[in-house]
């Protein structure tokens, strides 16, 4: 998807903003387990399309006060979006801060659009026309509390956004490129030595491929792998505020260049709040999913039954994705690691034919109906697969088909078809 993010310095409504933009959205968004605003991006939608959201409010407590590494941090966001929308509080004006940003705005090249926020009144709307003299052209009046010209701000800024992440662009029949993400600590870059050390690291481009100097080209198994954006798992940057902000920024930002994301648990311990939210950032994505859990070697007995209990618990939202207990300090079993990632892309890539798709959906839907509800009941009159990476069903109903049945489809299609490493997606369009 591509990336929007918010940007601007403390206080000028990002937030405000981002509720603005999700909430509408987030009501009829289906339960789903695991998933807390606590964030850094969101899957959001504006006029029919699909962008992912990058919220840069999360660090504000982290670093209030502190107005040159908001300069730093807003280059982070920069450097992963596709198109920003630039947040300044009309009732302010530029500040030197604001005239900060705005000099990484311009370096970066990217698409902005200009919120001259807090505009509540009439008479406010001369503070925001003041910010022409930011030269990054016409400011759009908004207010984010109160929800006024959000619509026109999100208009220009799908016209802004490109309709494919510059991110996205992967050559179909080059290295396949996997992202290596999990919390601080994990072992990730342990993980990415060990691999690398035991496997040839190609360093020239031969192989035609294009891929940044953050990204690392490993053979596995006989064949190339790009790793992305390695150079945050090598650079440990310990930092006394924002850390977290910027390990979840790097997170999303591999997640959106990769096509498969090993998500790195440390099975010596209990699944945490921060791996969940790596897992949510990871199944918004709708990337192909490799568990892994490592430190294995640490792992005994006890903590065996343990994690099971916990797996059950705690991973429900990817219990599809292949798991591989490995030991990046030993090597032991990261041998499995290549077949894991072949089953979760095969599943990505997966298409199946729409007779196939539809006979099995016709007897699946003649054996379980779907609950009479206000006296109807909705029919499925026809489905097809809308995409592949991942896969995509579109279902043809003659009225709403509850969340609960969607699962239930979802359930079995698997059953049925595997899709082991891969999220899928059921729409429902309603003929009437
Ligand atoms: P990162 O922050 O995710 O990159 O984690 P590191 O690779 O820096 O590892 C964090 C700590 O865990 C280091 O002290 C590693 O030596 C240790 N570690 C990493 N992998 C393993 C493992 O498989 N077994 C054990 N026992 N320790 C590990």
């Amino acid at each position: 998807l591509p990336v929007l993010a918010i940007v601007g310095r403390p206080n000028v409504g990002k937030s405000t903003l981002v509720n603005r933009i999700l909430g509408r959205r987030e009501a009829v968004v289906e339960d789903t387990p695991g998933v807390t605003r606590d964030r850094v991006s969101y899957p959001a939608e504006w006029a029919g399309r699909d962008f992912m959201l990058v919220d840069t409010g999360g660090w504000e407590a982290d670093v209030l006060g502190i107005d040159a590494s908001v300069a730093q941090q807003a280059e982070v966001a920069i450097n992963l979006a596709d198109a920003v929308i630039f947040v300044v509080d009309s009732t302010v004006g530029a500040t030197a801060t604001d005239e900060r940003v705005v000099r990484l705005l311009r370096q970066s090249g990217k698409p902005v659009v200009l919120c001259a926020n807090k505009v509540d009144s009439f008479k406010a709307e001369a503070d925001a026309t003041a910010l022409w003299s930011l030269g990054l052209g016409e400011p759009y009046p908004v207010s984010a509390l109160h929800g006024r010209g959000t619509g026109d701000l999100l208009d220009a800024a799908m016209k802004a956004l490109p309709r494919i992440s510059e991110h996205g662009t992967v050559r179909p029949d080059g290295p396949r490129r996997v992202a290596l993400v999990g919390r601080p600590n994990v072992g990730k870059s342990s993980l990415l030595n060990k691999v690398a050390h035991e496997n040839r690291v190609v360093v020239d481009d031969t192989a035609g491929t294009t891929r940044d100097p953050v990204d690392e080209l490993i053979e596995l198994k006989g064949r190339p792998w790009i790793f992305v954006d390695t150079a945050g798992i090598r650079r440990r940057v310990h930092m006394m505020k924002g850390a977290d902000y910027y390990a979840s920024l790097r997170t999303v930002a591999a997640i959106e260049k990769a096509e498969v994301a090993v998500i790195l648990l440390d099975a010596s311990t209990t699944v945490s709040e921060q791996d969940q939210r790596i897992i949510s950032s990871v199944v918004d994505s709708g990337r192909a999913v490799v568990v892994a859990f490592n430190k294995w070697d640490l792992v005994d007995e006890d903590r065996r039954r343990f994690l099971d209990r916990e797996i059950e618990r705690d991973l429900g939202q990817i219990q599809w994705a292949p798991r591989v207990n490995v030991s990046a300090r030993t090597g032991w079993h990261l041998d499995k690691l290549v077949p894991a990632l072949d089953r979760a892309l095969t599943s990505w890539d997966t298409r199946i034919p729409t007779g196939r798709l539809n006979s099995f959906l016709g007897e699946l839907v003649s054996g379980n109906p779907h609950p009479v509800r206000g006296g109807k009941q909705p029919r499925i009159l026809f489905a097809t697969q809308a995409s592949t990476r991942p896969p995509r069903f579109v279902l043809f109903a003659t009225g709403f088909i509850e969340p609960g049945y969607r699962r239930f489809i979802e359930r079995r299609l698997r059953e049925e078809f595997g899709f082991e490493g891969t999220p899928i997606e059921i729409s429902v369009r309603v003929r009437e």
